[in-house]
């Protein structure tokens, strides 16, 4: 391998996640600043979104606030109708359900249908909490209290996410709940919820834009000199065109 191409980044642990956010940064440039709904809007959204498009849920959500007058027309509305309306999504029917029933718990044990009284609780019960509903995991409770008006510290991990920080030897190969933990232990103290849903942000569309699952952009990626997996593909592909 070149190593002139290639020069050890002199980088403290510490300063591995702030570095990289900065790369980004000077990439892909400022993302939108998120207009952070509800908790229960967030909470519907990352429970329709994983394995959909970003876009394909948000019409979904839109569509769903079209068709019903209320969250509580939408829960108390019948599994078929409730999967017509999510039919874009990936599997409708295991979600329609999953939907349902949060929404029928949510109510059952609050005495409504709002998860606004969380604001009082604090992050990790919060997050058990809602980690008991079906279909709800490490992503989705992260999302909630991180992109929603809760605004609290957390890293969504999603599948990009995984993949990006797995390929840049930031964690080994785990689940989303383990590299979440894995990554808070790189961030800053000084991270403010925003930021945290900033890096989010751009890590997500790094996975979508270069780093993707069939066939990454090594040699146009501002992370190269940092990515053990880059730097391994890029000297593939050097032998394989000399
Ligand atoms: S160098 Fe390649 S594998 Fe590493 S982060 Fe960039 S695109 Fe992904």
């Amino acid at each position: 391998m070149n190593d002139s191409l290639f020069p050890k980044p002199p980088r403290e642990p510490d300063d591995q996640l702030p570095h990289i956010h900065r790369l980004l940064l000077g990439y892909y440039g400022q993302p939108k600043p998120r207009e952070p709904w509800d908790p229960l809007k967030q909470f519907i959204y990352s429970l329709l979104s994983s394995r959909t498009k970003t876009e394909t849920t948000h019409q979904v959500v839109r569509h769903l606030q079209r068709q019903f007058a209320s969250w509580d027309d939408l829960r108390d509305a019948s599994l078929k109708e409730i999967e017509d309306a999510i039919r874009d999504v990936t599997f409708p029917d295991q979600k329609a359900v999953q939907l349902k029933s949060s929404l029928q718990q949510i109510t059952h044990r609050y005495g409504k249908l709002t998860l606004d009284f969380l604001a009082q609780y604090r992050t990790d019960k919060i997050r058990a909490w809602l980690e008991q509903f079906p279909g709800v995991g490490s992503k989705t409770s992260a999302a909630v209290v991180n992109f929603s008006t809760l605004r609290r510290r957390a890293l969504c991990v999603d599948s990009h996410h995984l993949r990006v920080t797995q390929r840049l030897g930031l964690t080994p190969r785990a689940d989303a709940a383990t590299t979440e933990e894995r990554l808070m232990r790189l961030v800053p103290e000084t991270w403010t919820a925003e930021m945290l849903d900033e890096h989010h942000s751009l890590i997500k569309l790094h996975g979508q834009r270069l780093c993707t699952f069939t066939d990454p952009r090594c040699t146009d990626c501002p992370l190269l000199r940092l990515c053990p997996f880059g730097k391994k593909q890029v000297t593939k592909s050097d032998i394989a065109a000399s």
